[in-house]
């Protein structure tokens, strides 16, 4: 089997460690045998909508988000939004995540358009939120990461939360919440990057993405010692910094 991975943006939208997610979303396929791609898709290029199967956006300064916001508008958008409608396996972070809401607004800057397919919208405020983050997901466990992000987030009625915040301040530091999932698709604040110290979160992309192309409902489970010992130091650092 073959599965190759779409790092969208990945020439401007790619900070804090966010590359490591692409990294380890091939690693632990080639790890099973698995035949892994990673191919970058820029503004101005043209998303085939047969050509991949697990979808990466990481984050980015609003100045970079700018361009690409008006890049996802119209047809390359509207695949995108079919595709992940259609259950393809996809990783946002910060940047990318508040692009796949219905807007970001930039502080003091014109807002920018989403995508729309999370019901969630993103407010920039003058304060940064900097620093370690551990949730507790119901669908994966505790999830650990980073933020460094000035977009506020906020859910509608029908979008839900990828979990609560433990340490950190998460969506928009208010009402406790974290990144947002549906079907396939995860959104989140938390870079580091995420996937290295979080393999359910890895296992889940890969698993969509087989079950999707070639039917296979079951993903051979991996020695993950080395991953559950960094996970486990990264919460203990995490907790201990609050
Ligand atoms: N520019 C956005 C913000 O400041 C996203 C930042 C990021 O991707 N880390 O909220």
């Amino acid at each position: 089997m073959k599965l190759t991975i779409c790092w969208l943006y990945g020439d401007t939208m790619n900070i804090y460690g966010d590359r490591g997610n692409v990294l380890a979303l091939a690693q632990r396929c080639r790890w099973r045998g698995i035949e892994a791609e990673i191919t970058t898709l820029g503004v101005g290029e043209e998303l085939d909508p047969d050509a991949y199967d697990i979808f990466f956006w990481g984050g980015g300064q609003d100045r970079e988000q700018i361009p690409v916001s008006s890049d996802i508008l119209g047809p390359k958008g509207e695949t995108l939004k079919a595709l992940l409608e259609d259950g393809a396996p996809m990783l946002s972070v910060c940047g990318g995540y508040q692009l796949l809401g219905k807007h970001y607004h930039p502080y003091g800057e014109e807002q920018l358009p989403g995508l729309g397919f999370f019901d969630a919208w993103s407010e920039a405020g003058p304060e940064r939120f900097i620093g370690n983050v551990v949730v507790d997901s119901g669908r994966f466990g505790t999830l650990v990461g980073f933020e460094n992000h000035s977009g506020l987030t906020f859910l509608g009625p029908t979008a839900e939360a990828l979990g609560r915040i433990r340490v950190g301040r998460g969506n928009n530091g208010q009402d406790g919440t974290e990144g947002c999932i549906r079907l396939n698709t995860l959104g989140c604040y938390l870079h580091g990057a995420l996937l290295p110290k979080n393999p359910a979160v890895t296992d889940f992309l890969i698993k969509a993405a087989i079950k999707r192309r070639y039917g296979v409902e079951e993903l051979e489970p991996l020695e993950d010692d080395l991953e559950v010992i960094a996970h486990q130091q990264a919460i203990k650092r995490a907790v201990a910094t609050g």
